[in-house]
């Protein structure tokens, strides 16, 4: 398991939102999204192309196969959390944020078990799907 720091987890999910786009993202591109300088931006980067997560080529960033596999599991263990926050009576928004700040911390697994606890959803409460690998 690639173990992420929070700010790491949030660049992952910047690059991610991206690749619905048909271009690769731009480091301006993604400074905005995460709200953070440049200069910090490329450090985060840097440490993501270290783990192997990301590619950085001619100013664009793109998500190695590894990259794409860990933003698919982060994403489900996301969406599998907000379900079960909403579930509870939680508010959506409060969900989205409280999930957030430790939706990578948990492991793949344990998401898994949360799910099917709470009947395996298909969308996440903002009506995004899950998808199960
Ligand atoms: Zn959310």
């Amino acid at each position: 398991m690639i173990e992420l720091t929070k700010r790491e987890r949030d660049m992952m999910f910047a690059v991610n939102t991206h690749t619905s786009s048909p271009f690769p993202a731009r480091l301006s591109e993604i400074a905005k999204k995460v709200h953070l300088k440049p200069p910090t931006v490329i450090e985060i980067l840097r440490r993501l192309e270290l783990k192997g997560l990301i590619i950085r080529e001619k100013g664009m960033i793109r998500l190695t196969d590894i990259g794409k596999k860990k933003c698919d599991s982060l994403v489900r263990s996301h969406r599998i959390l907000e379900t079960l926050f909403v579930e509870s009576g939680v508010d959506i928004q409060e969900a989205c944020s409280a999930v957030s700040s430790f939706d990578y911390l948990v492991q793949t697994d344990a998401a898994e078990k949360i799910s099917k606890l709470i009947g395996k959803p298909e969308k996440c409460p903002h009506g995004y799907p899950i998808k199960y690998g």
